[in-house]
Order: C-alpha cells, then sequence, then structure tokens
C-alpha cells in the first residue's frame, strides 16, 4: 500500500512546527510541503522537516490525502477556492491552522458543498515571538489547547484521524463549533490585543504633554502591554475576520469602565474596592494556561546596572545547561537595576533558574 501523502502548504512558524510534528511522529506518511519562497524550503529539506518540496501548489494538493493550510486567514480562503477547482483526491482531507474558525468555516461549505471532501478547522494555541520556519519547533505546542472545529462537511472520525496525524504535537485537543472559538477567543485574545495597542497609544499620546512619562512605564503597564509588539499584520487580518465578537467586547468593556468611572467620580471608595477584589479573586482561580504566543516561561531579575551582573547570571544558567529561548533588558537606567528578562523553553529549566539565583545572588527574582 503506497504511504498516505500529507501536504503542508505554508512553512513558516506554524506550517514548520506541524512539519515537524508529524515527520517525528509518522514515518509511514509522505510529508510533502508548499512554499512560495526558496529558503524556507531548502531549509525544510536540509533539517528533514519533510520528504518533498515545491512551490508548485496544485500540482502537490492533486496527490495529497491531507492538507493543512498554514496561512493567513483570507489568504487560506483563497487557497481554498484554488483547491475547489483542482481534481483532487475524492476524500481529501483539508484543514488549515489560523487564528479565526467561522469564515473559513463558511468558505469551506460553500467552495465544496456536495462534494466529498472532508473540512475541519483546527486552531493551534500556541506560537512564538518569533515567525518563519527557522523558528520552527517540533514541541510549539506541547500541552497547549490545540482546537478543532467541525464543518457540515466532517463526521467525528474525520476529526479522529487529524487527531492522529496530529498526535506528536502532543497538544491537547479540544473540539468547539467554529461560533464557539471565535466569541471565546474574542474574549482572551482578540480583544486583550486591542486593549494593549490602546493603552500604548494612549501613553504616546499623553507623553506629547508630559515626554517623562514613557520613562515610568515599568511594572504593570509593561505586563499590561507586552502583546501590543505582535505583528500588526496578523492582529488587524484576524479583528477583521472577527469583527462583531470583537466589538460586542469593545461595547461591554466600555460599559464597565462607565461605572467604575462612575464609582470614583462619586468616591464610592467601598464598590472601588469591590471592584479590584472581586477581579484580584477571579484570576487567582483563572486556569491562567500558557498559549498563543506564550508558550515558553519567563523569569524576571532585577540586577544592579554593574558590568558583570548579566554575565555572572548567564554563567550560573549554563552549568546546569538550563534552555534559554530569549534574553531581554526591560529598564536599564544608570544606576538603578535594570530587570532581566530570561524566557526559558520549560516549567522545570525556569524552576531551577528560579532556585539558582535565590542561592547564589541577593537579587530580586520573581516569574
Ligand atoms: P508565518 O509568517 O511564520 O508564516 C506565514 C506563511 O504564509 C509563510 O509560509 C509564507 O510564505 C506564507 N505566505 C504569506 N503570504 C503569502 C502569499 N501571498 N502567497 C503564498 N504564501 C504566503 O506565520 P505563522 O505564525 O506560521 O501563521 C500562520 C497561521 O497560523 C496564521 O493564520 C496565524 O494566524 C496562525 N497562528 C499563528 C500563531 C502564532 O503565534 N504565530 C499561533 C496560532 C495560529
Amino acid at each position: 500500500m503506497s504511504k498516505k501523502t500529507i501536504l503542508i502548504a505554508g512553512l513558516g512558524l506554524i506550517g514548520g512546527s506541524l512539519a515537524r510534528a508529524i515527520k517525528a511522529g509518522h514515518p509511514e506518511y509522505h510529508v510533502t510541503a508548499y512554499n512560495r519562497s526558496q529558503a524556507p524550503r531548502d531549509f525544510a529539506m536540509q533539517a528533514k522537516l519533510v520528504d518533498e518540496v515545491s512551490d508548485d501548489f496544485e500540482q502537490l494538493a492533486v496527490s495529497a490525502d491531507v492538507i493543512i493550510l498554514n496561512f493567513p486567514v483570507q489568504l487560506s480562503i483563497k487557497f481554498l477556492e484554488t483547491l475547489a477547482n483542482l481534481p483532487l483526491k475524492p476524500d481529501v482531507l483539508i484543514s488549515d491552522s489560523g487564528s479565526t474558525k467561522q469564515d473559513i468555516i463558511n468558505s469551506a461549505e460553500r467552495l465544496f458543498s456536495g462534494q466529498t471532501v472532508r473540512f475541519v478547522g483546527g486552531h493551534p494555541m500556541a506560537g512564538s515571538h518569533k515567525t518563519g520556519v527557522i523558528a520552527s519547533d517540533a514541541l510549539l505546542f506541547e500541552n497547549a489547547y490545540y482546537i478543532l472545529t467541525p464543518s457540515s462537511l466532517s463526521k467525528p472520525e474525520d476529526l479522529a484521524e487529524l487527531k492522529l496525524i496530529l498526535s506528536e504535537t502532543h497538544a491537547k485537543f479540544i473540539d468547539l463549533s467554529a461560533a464557539e472559538h471565535d466569541a471565546m477567543t474574542a474574549v482572551t485574545s482578540h480583544f486583550p490585543h486591542v486593549v494593549a495597542a490602546a493603552l500604548v497609544n494612549n501613553a504616546d499620546d499623553f507623553s506629547d504633554k508630559m515626554p517623562f512619562t514613557k520613562n515610568l512605564a515599568a511594572g504593570g503597564f509593561r505586563d499590561m502591554t507586552r502583546i501590543a509588539e505582535s505583528s500588526p499584520d496578523m492582529w488587524a487580518e484576524i479583528l477583521m475576520s472577527n469583527p462583531d465578537n470583537v466589538v460586542d467586547q469593545i461595547d461591554q468593556f466600555t460599559d464597565k469602565l462607565q461605572a467604575v468611572k462612575a464609582l470614583i467620580q462619586d468616591q464610592q471608595s467601598d464598590a472601588v474596592w469591590q471592584f479590584f477584589d472581586q477581579a484580584r479573586k477571579l484570576r487567582s482561580q483563572m486556569p491562567i494556561h500558557k498559549g498563543a504566543m506564550d508558550n515558553f516561561y519567563d523569569l524576571f531579575i532585577s540586577i544592579p546596572d554593574k558590568s558583570d551582573a548579566i554575565h555572572d547570571v548567564l554563567g550560573y544558567f549554563s552549568c546546569h545547561h538550563l534552555s534559554i529561548v530569549n534574553i531581554k533588558i526591560n529598564e536599564t537606567r544608570v544606576e538603578l537595576n535594570g530587570v532581566l528578562q530570561i524566557t526559558f523553553k520549560t516549567k522545570h529549566d525556569l524552576e531551577t533558574a528560579e532556585r539558582l539565583i535565590k542561592a547564589n545572588t541577593d537579587y530580586d527574582v520573581y516569574q
């Protein structure tokens, strides 16, 4: 029997990571990849992520048993339109990895209505600060939620088949309708990106009046706005393909701000206290999950502004072979402490690092 052929279309961060996991876990599959530019194709072949690469999407698509589209959502819909005009294998299973699901499910159902083509939407809810196949990682999705959204073109056994193909991602698979997915991710991801960007833009506007303001942006402001550094291409696209849910969130949030504004104006300190206390309790009970854009483990170390301080800290970690994926200095001002943000790949390394810093230095350290 010939091998089942899996086509990974789009060799970016997500496509590359899926290819790595599928290839590592399933030697019985023939894994092919489409990418328009050559460098990622060459990289994927050299790193043995896939068995075959091409810039000819149509030629790869017609011989595929499974096709996973890894493009921005509107582009994935364009590729679906191309697929609808090709002589595909009759029961080909198509999926995607886009961050919103209703648009693509609607398109698939419209384009393949009455055909035997199967379509299951997918959203692996993990990522990294980086893009492109070079940053891909077979374990990018480990322990992250991987949402699968059925359609009128799929049966439960199609979702089971996809989970088997993706099993080496070690993700936690959840089945949700596209409507549920888009409503929930609007609350936990899409709307928070709007707020983060608005906070940064607001601080910038205010700094016109008082330019020193930006220098005071530390602690809470940093934590609230980290995601404002995300790709504008990706986030504009995501909001445009989930507008109703995001607008609902903006309306509800505006009401909440107006309510607390009224409490403050009326000097209702007990009610304001309740507002914060409720949020504090609720947040401590939430299963805050390492998800999209945050699959790493950050340690913050307050270090003195001395030339050898960073060198010493990194020395402790290198002796214990801890896996560092990113290093950032959040604030460095002469004669004040700077905050060194070190990102580890695993929780174990993060905890070991914290113990090492506490044992060897008197620096403040927190996760
Ligand atoms: P990426 O920028 O790393 O890769 C994008 C891919 O699209 C590349 O292969 C690129 O060559 C291809 N591409 C872009 N424009 C093209 C065009 N006009 N023609 C042909 N190919 C084109 O992006 P990514 O992070 O891998 O994102 C892919 C999908 O996964 C997006 O829908 C994104 O919303 C979703 N997603 C991203 C993350 C994340 O954190 N990065 C997490 C979950 C889901």
